[in-house]
């Protein structure tokens, strides 16, 4: 078993998070809950940034928020001087609320509404990755109205798409983000963001993919980016100051998994766009990356009590948490693996492969597949590892079930981040049958 960041076992032969023992987190705040190792959160930023810092690149590092969003991580995020990616209105008033610096807060999404554009503008944060041409129209017409210029980065396809091992290239990008490079949609965007007396197009985004192991696609997406920005240069003299290459640093969910670390990333793509930058004779552009899960995904971890079991002879044993696809979908929604023991027997012997259902009204709401384990009690706690991303920030209501608390701990100490939703809470916007509100 592999543990992350400050997870051990301590001398009670219990595991143990930022130096806490997980039984005494799950008793004092119940279960499901998620846990935030912070060390570890602090320990991958400063990865990310002293690799910057030591080559002596400008650089933003912007944690995407999207993989875990709640004010007390943005504040971590600001602690660590780093940049912030959000989405929506909801992930920008988080930001907000948490006093992160407006002008590091670069703004990205598809379809951007009026309202979220206009509150951008209002906040006067950094930067708008723009998607596409309705948003490029909408955006300069909200900045006219309200006679500001706002920076923005043009999201561009490359034509490759990386997912762990593999990359492929794609002639015509199907996607439904960005503009793409190569059918000429990206230089037309660039000539209308450069035309506008509102917009500043300070540089070029990519985003090739997620839970990426090696780097060979950014490599490749930096070389055709680059190829395109010579091009431009040559026929429009336009020198970008920022490039951008998004996230998508990959982790080790399970013992399957060999992601680089940090620096590793950073330094193959560095030198990669240095090399462009030198073959193309062009003025080397800040580099800005968007880590989400591999800033967040290995220091989180989620403390379930194990209930019900079902036996079916010579098929399987499932065992049943209390929480599953309410807490964490991505194993029902992409087959995610996650490896998990008992917090309060975690070096005992296997002796059975169960798999993990969660408590929710789906077949599907499994959390993992044959895992071996101790026989288990209704007393014991399973500990499911690498739940940091994407867990908490998709974490839904289905079946009424309510979101978990989120504790981070540090040093000893821990800290309640998000409280436990009640059935009140679950009920706060409901109206009933003969309700005064009407249309
Ligand atoms: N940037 C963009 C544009 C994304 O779409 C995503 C994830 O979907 C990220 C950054 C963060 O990716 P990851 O959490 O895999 O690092």
């Amino acid at each position: 078993m592999y543990f992350h960041g400050t997870t051990k076992i301590n001398e009670k032969g219990h595991l143990e998070i930022g130096g806490i023992d997980t039984i005494d987190l799950a008793q004092q705040f119940g279960t499901p809950l998620y846990v935030y190792d912070v060390e570890l959160i602090r320990k991958r930023a400063r990865g990310f940034k002293k690799t910057f810092d030591k080559l002596n690149v400008p650089a933003q590092v912007a944690y995407a928020s999207k993989a875990f969003s709640t004010v007390a991580m943005v504040q971590l995020a600001k602690e660590e001087g780093l940049s912030l990616d959000v989405v929506s209105g909801g992930e920008l008033y988080t930001a907000l609320c948490a006093e992160f610096p407006p002008e590091k807060i670069h703004f990205h999404g598809n379809n951007k509404s009026v309202e979220e554009i206009n509150m951008a503008l209002d906040a006067n944060i950094g930067c708008f990755v723009v998607d596409n041409f309705y948003e490029l129209d909408l955006l300069a017409e909200l900045c006219a109205a309200k006679k500001v210029k706002a920076n923005i980065l043009i999201r561009v396809t490359p034509g490759i798409e990386a997912h762990t091992h593999d990359y492929i290239l794609t002639g015509q990008e199907d996607s439904k983000f960005g503009f793409d490079l190569q059918n000429g949609q990206a230089e037309t965007a660039l000539k209308q963001g450069m035309k506008s007396e509102w917009l500043n197009v300070l540089g070029i985004h990519c985003h090739i993919g997620s839970q990426i192991f090696e780097t060979t696609g950014f490599i490749l997406a930096a070389q055709k980016i680059f190829e395109k920005l010579a091009q431009w240069r040559d026929e429009h003299q336009y020198n970008p100051q920022v490039l951008n290459l998004g996230g998508g640093f990959g982790i080790r969910y399970t013992n399957e998994d060999e992601p680089l670390e940090p620096h590793q990333y950073v330094e193959k793509i560095i030198a990669e766009v240095k090399t462009q930058a030198d073959i193309f004779k062009m003025t080397m552009p800040e580099i800005w990356i968007e880590p989400g899960r591999s800033l967040v995904g290995d220091a989180g971890t989620t403390l379930y009590k194990i209930g019900s079991r079902k036996e079916v002879p010579n098929v399987r044993n499932y065992l049943a948490v209390d929480g599953g696809m309410s807490d964490n979908i991505r194993p029902s929604l992409y087959q995610a693996k996650y490896e998990a023991v008992l917090a309060n027997r975690p070096l005992e012997q296997a002796e059975e492969t169960v798999s993990i259902a969660g408590k929710c009204c789906e077949s599907g709401d499994m959390l993992i597949w044959d895992l071996p384990l101790p026989k288990t009690t209704n007393q014991d706690l399973l500990a499911v590892f690498c739940t940091g991303a994407y867990g908490y920030s998709m974490a839904n209501n289905y079946n009424r079930i309510p979101r978990p608390p989120v504790v981070f701990v540090e040093n000893g100490e821990a800290t309640l981040v998000v409280k436990r939703e009640s059935y009140q809470d679950l009920v706060r916007l409901d109206l009933p049958l003969n309700s005064s509100v009407k249309i």
